[in-house]
């Protein structure tokens, strides 16, 4: 039988990247799959298997009538997967601005905490929430400060939230990838494919399928066991800032 026959899950930010390989990864394994992002017309593109759904996790009534509408067509959910996220330039500090900050915070960090409040409730024992996180959120690189700041808050929820949840049959993990190629540094330089192509040049970066992957292992395994974080680089990225490029040596 599949892995995750009879279970449900919510993924957000399926609209791209992580999201979308890790929704079509646990519908693979057998769940329901309800996704969301804003873009819902690459929504679509997932197929008619998901429950497709508006979500701007910045947004709190979009978060509520999506959680409305996922749980009246699926029921109680097993699984949520807080994929939604991004980072905006590679700028020195003292370039940031007001607006940026709201984007990066808001959606980073509100959004997933929000997503996760109005979640919880409908979780059935057994639940399993997991959040992206990044290298980022662990050691600090430079000229990236609202990133960092807000995955480092993403990993101090992770484990508040396991504290607090700590005696109840509701899992939770950080999975925390350095380099994966997806459209992720696109947003990030603000739609210059030039700057975006070279983040990944002379590396072979992680897929989001590999990434997908961590989170099947972390949601299969046996209902006692909580993997707390998974950590996964590409093989020649050592740190957010040491990587070794084909014909450059580091
Ligand atoms: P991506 O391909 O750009 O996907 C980002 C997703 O987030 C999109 O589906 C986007 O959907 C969604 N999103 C952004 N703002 C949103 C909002 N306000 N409401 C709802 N959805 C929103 O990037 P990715 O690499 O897959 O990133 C996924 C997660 O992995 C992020 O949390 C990122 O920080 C983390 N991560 C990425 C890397 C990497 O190297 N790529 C490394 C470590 C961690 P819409 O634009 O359609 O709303």
């Amino acid at each position: 039988m599949a892995a995750l026959a009879g279970r449900t899950a919510i993924v957000t930010g399926a609209s791209s990247g992580i999201g979308a390989a890790t929704a079509v990864a646990l519908a693979e394994a057998g769940a329901r799959v309800a996704v969301g992002a804003r873009r819902t017309e690459r929504l679509s593109d997932l197929g008619q298997n998901f429950v497709s759904h508006t979500l701007d996790v910045r947004d709190p009534a979009s978060c509520e009538r999506f959680v409305e509408a996922v749980t009246r067509e699926l029921g109680a959910i097993d699984i949520l997967v807080n994929g939604a996220g991004l980072a905006l330039g590679r700028d020195p500090f003292t370039e940031s601005t007001e607006r940026d900050e709201e984007v990066v915070l808001e959606t980073n960090v509100q959004g997933l905490i929000r997503m996760t409040r109005l979640c919880l409730p409908h979780l059935r024992d057994g639940g399993h929430v997991v959040n992206l996180g990044s290298v980022a959120g662990r050691q600090a690189y430079p000229n990236a400060a609202l990133y960092v700041t807000s995955k480092f808050a993403v990993r101090g929820f992770t484990y508040a939230l396991r504290e607090d949840l700590l005696g109840r049959p509701i899992r939770i993990t950080t999975v925390d990838p350095g380099l994966v190629e997806t459209d992720f540094s696109l947003v990030r330089f603000r739609g210059d494919e030039e700057k975006a192509r070279q983040v990944y040049e002379g590396v072979e970066p992680l897929t989001p399928p590999d990434i997908a992957e961590c989170v099947l292992f972390a949601v299969t395994r046996p209902p006692h066991v909580n993997v707390d974080e998974i950590v996964v680089k590409a093989l020649t990225q050592s740190s957010a800032t040491r990587i070794v490029r084909a014909g450059q040596g580091d």
